[in-house]
């Protein structure tokens, strides 16, 4: 449901190996914020476009076996980030808002007693309309839950069916009252470029989405991804100008709206802006937990990626054996992929980052992408301005571009 997750494309995940350590004179100095990411991966049923670790439900969700292994995989992990703090909490999937009040309750219990989680850590859970009860939600957000985030997709009730979801728009409006009564934060997901759309109907999902002047949009092109169903039967989608000319109108109308674009597909009202993603495009760690759950986690000598077993039944088995075999890849990030890694994430945000904080979180020199910077800065894809690396208005319209000249 929702692109962002701690979840890394399958093929930059290798076996695991012998890889060499970050040189001692390229140590880190200190360590980035850490965040939680909780994988829930059932759905009621799988949309035909989702490349995501969603499981269709068979029967009831198996909450206590589910949490028994969460439990035991967070415990199992609890050494690699000792005494740090949580600064937010993400529960994604599939879909978190099949999970029942208690189950949440339990979960979010558990983590406190486990983890350092800062008081006014962001707690967001994904849910989806249609799976929304009112009762249900508040019970969530007394839990901890300060943040939600909808995946709306449409309000066009023949792209609902189209892109294969179980809500229709009137599910979608009630999911959001109630969403919005229950917490202050709430974003909604909205995709475009959907089949048979025309910018007319794209501009009345917009404005419908928009008139519920929620503190966060989501808005992403439709992309027919390997190994889903619209793969193999793709729909007719609208061609590369009609969904250009529909990017422009949602930067109009976001920014006329008083939203800002901070990210490639995120737009926020001030201080909406959400933390635990931020924390991914900033380099930031996390600890992944759950099914197919990947992890990024920073060591003062090496960095290191983690992905869980995809399988949720498979997962479980293995997790509560507490024998480390619920772990399908763990592995060093090597040098050359931590500057491209770096550089991917950056510059997504529409201010960029410091150039500092290069050194900070990967504990390489700068030199070691110079030559990228320079070839960047030389073609006009990468702002001039020392100090910060941030694509210029060349480089955002051209992102993929810029971001392949810092692919060894
Ligand atoms: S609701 Fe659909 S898009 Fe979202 S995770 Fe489930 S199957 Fe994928």
């Amino acid at each position: 449901m929702h692109p962002i997750s701690a979840q890394v494309p399958e093929e930059r995940i290798k076996k695991p190996g012998v890889v060499p350590r970050i040189s001692a004179s390229s140590a880190l100095t200190s360590l980035p914020p850490l965040s939680l990411y909780v994988h829930v991966p059932w759905c009621v049923r799988k949309c035909p476009y989702c490349d995501f670790n969603s499981h269709e439900l068979k029967n009831e969700v198996p909450e206590r076996e589910y949490l028994a292994a969460l439990q035991a995989d967070l415990e199992q992990a609890l050494p690699l980030i000792w005494g740090r703090q949580v600064v937010s909490i993400f529960i994604g999937g599939g879909t978190p808002s099949l999970l029942s009040a208690k189950a949440l309750d339990e979960m979010l219990a558990m983590f406190r007693a486990c983890l350092n989680v800062l008081p006014d850590a962001e707690i967001t859970m994904e849910a989806n309309p249609g799976t929304v009860e009112a009762g249900r939600f508040a019970d969530y957000a007394a839990s901890g839950v300060n943040r939600m985030s909808l995946g709306i997709q449409s309000f066009d009730d023949r792209a609902l069916k189209a892109l294969g979801r179980i809500h229709d728009a009137r599910q979608a409006r009630e999911a959001i009252e109630v969403a919005q009564r229950s917490v202050d934060r709430v974003n909604l997901d909205l995709m475009y470029a959907l089949p048979g759309q025309s910018i007319e109907a794209c501009a009345k999902d917009l404005q419908q989405a928009m008139a519920f002047q929620t503190g966060h949009l989501s808005l992403y092109h439709l992309t027919l991804e390997p190994n889903t169903v619209f793969a193999k039967y793709p729909p007719v989608v609208p061609d590369d100008d009609i969904s250009a000319a529909m990017q422009d109108l949602i930067t109009e109308a976001t920014s006329a709206g008083g939203w800002e674009q901070y990210e490639v597909s995120a737009y926020a009202k001030p201080g909406q802006r959400c933390l635990h993603n931020l924390n991914y495009w900033e380099f930031g760690d996390y600890l992944g937990i759950g099914p197919g759950a990947h992890g990024k986690l920073s060591f003062h000598d090496k960095i290191i990626r983690q992905a869980k077993l995809k399988n949720p039944a498979s997962w479980i088995e293995k997790s509560v054996r507490r024998d480390g075999s619920h772990i399908a890849e763990e592995r060093i990030i090597g040098p050359a992929e931590l500057g491209f890694e770096f550089m991917l994430n950056a510059l997504r945000l529409k201010d960029g980052v410091a150039s500092s904080s290069f050194k900070e979180h990967t504990g390489l020199s700068l030199l070691a992408i110079k030559p990228a910077v320079d070839r960047a800065r030389a073609r006009g894809l990468l702002d001039p301005e020392l100090g910060r690396f941030r694509a210029s208005a060349l480089g955002w319209r051209f992102l993929n571009d810029l971001q392949a000249e810092f692919l060894e």
